[in-house]
């Protein structure tokens, strides 16, 4: 079975997108002159989809967020154990629907096939088919989802308009979780009137793809070829029915409410091969990164670029207790180096840095932290430390330029931490037992694989 639904509860729309494969113009005339259930049905249905054992539920429209009572949807779907994603246009996404819904809500995917105002116009994305959201609202828009913890995905159509453009600019911005790539899809009696403006080819489509490889770096990048998508999701409509697209147009079931799940269903074609090859079943459920993650390690081992590797990863904010020691000094008028001499000369000082520094951590959330004392001060964070061997160490500083460095100088400055530690606070911080992970970095070739280490690592949970 599929474990994952789109229901398009919803037919109205306040974009005019052309190559738009959910009007559902065809349900209006025949059967819901509204475009939508009233409200109690549209519960029931998202309560036999729950029944049903679907996961994960999608919220598509028309636009969802039009609809009086997403909300209540949201929340039955929560309920009923379902993993919850709107897809939206974005044009509602305001701080009260965010603050609203952030509890029984998990994914947010927008809608943004090119931040340029002309290309969007000539798409139809643009509101009561006027005006496009521009570029600065598009950046605020994924800022403001991701400030009150929602899980981003962006959806992408390419289509002839945009298949040029380079969307990675925004991309870098956003860092959405996921970002699907589909290819503008021709659904008979749904967008027969403009979508031959816009079609493009497999080539077209593979080229925009390519174009954007290197952002996979940044997020899960997920095309879908008109091929991919035809036949490999399970839809729900306004009226209640499983659809399916197998044939290049909408085939209804009969509907939920009225034959239950388990019969309407089978009226349909869906490929649950297809759905897994095209990298359907992901980590939905799981939540959030952890907010806080602390990078420790010995010297040479590359804590530092790691670390804001790691942060431009997340899309966290970077701060480093080296950045905190210099900004201390500088508050006393000394350079770094007669101010380590002080510290040494009184310890005090030293704590008083910890003190501050752990202060701003444990106020700060969406973080990463150099800290080699992070699994000590830093509360409700993910701990990793690095950890790598001298030989390695010394080839790494000698690469670096670093040539009066030997293996004699770096044994006295990683013996200088662990004295100046177990002196004020009695402790090893080479100690695995301190850290979440524990990674020898010797033969991991470049920090980006090392971030990817940790990334795979990371435990989710809100
Ligand atoms: S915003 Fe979505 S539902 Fe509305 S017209 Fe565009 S593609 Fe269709």
């Amino acid at each position: 079975m599929i474990p994952s639904v789109n229901f398009h509860l919803w037919q109205p729309c306040n974009m005019r997108c052309k190559f738009c494969y959910a009007t559902f113009q065809d349900v209006k005339k025949s059967i819901l002159p509204k475009g939508h259930l009233p409200k109690e049905q549209a519960i029931d249905v998202v309560r036999h989809l729950a029944a049903h054992g679907f996961e994960k539920i999608t919220f598509a429209g028309g636009e969802p967020t039009l609809c009086p009572w997403l909300t209540d949807l949201i929340r039955t779907a929560k309920r009923g154990g379902m993993t919850t994603m709107i897809v939206t246009n974005g044009t509602r996404l305001d701080d009260a629907f965010l603050e609203t819904n952030k509890d029984h809500l998990d994914w947010i995917a927008i809608s943004v096939d090119s931040l340029d105002a002309d290309t969007n116009t000539a798409i139809g994305r643009t509101v009561s088919g006027r005006t496009p959201i521009t570029a600065t609202g598009y950046h605020t828009l994924v800022d403001r989802v991701k400030a009150h913890g929602y899980r981003l995905k962006v959806n992408t159509v390419v289509n002839r308009r945009n298949w040029k453009e380079d969307l990675g600019g925004f991309i870098r911005h956003a860092r959405p979780e996921r970002w699907k790539v589909l290819q503008a899809l021709p659904i008979i009696g749904q967008n027969d009137a403009h979508i031959d403006d816009l079609v493009v080819s497999e080539a077209q489509f593979e080229a925009f793809v390519q174009r954007h490889a290197s952002m996979a770096y940044i997020t899960r990048i997920v095309p879908e070829s008109n091929a991919q998508v035809r036949g490999s999701y399970v839809m729900v409509d306004p009226a209640g029915r499983f659809f399916d697209n197998a044939e290049g147009t909408h085939r209804y079931s009969l509907p939920i409410l009225e034959v239950g799940s388990a019969i309407a269903i089978q009226q349909m074609h869906y490929d649950a091969e297809k759905f897994e090859q095209r990298g359907g079943v992901y980590d939905w459920a799981d939540s959030a990164w952890p907010s806080r993650i602390t990078i420790s390690g010995e010297v040479a081992s590359g804590k530092s670029t790691v670390g804001k590797l790691l942060a431009e990863r997340l899309g966290y904010d970077f701060i480093s207790i080296g950045n905190a020691t210099r900004e201390a000094a500088a508050a006393q008028g000394m350079d770094i180096v007669s101010f380590q001499r002080a510290c040494l000369a009184d310890p005090r000082m030293d704590k008083r840095i910890d003190r501050d520094f752990a202060e701003q951590c444990n106020t700060t959330d969406r973080v990463i932290i150099d800290y080699r004392l992070g699994f000590r001060f830093v509360e409700r964070a993910y701990h990793v430390f690095l950890r790598i061997a001298e030989d390695s160490a010394v080839e790494r500083l000698r690469k670096a330029g670093r040539a009066h460095e030997t293996h004699h100088t770096l044994q006295e400055r990683n013996d200088s931490f662990q004295q100046q530690f177990q002196q004020a606070y009695g402790i090893d911080y080479t100690e695995p037992g301190h850290y979440d992970l524990v990674i020898d970095v010797d033969h991991i070739n470049t920090p980006g694989a090392v971030v990817e280490r940790i990334v795979s690592a990371l435990p989710r949970g809100r």
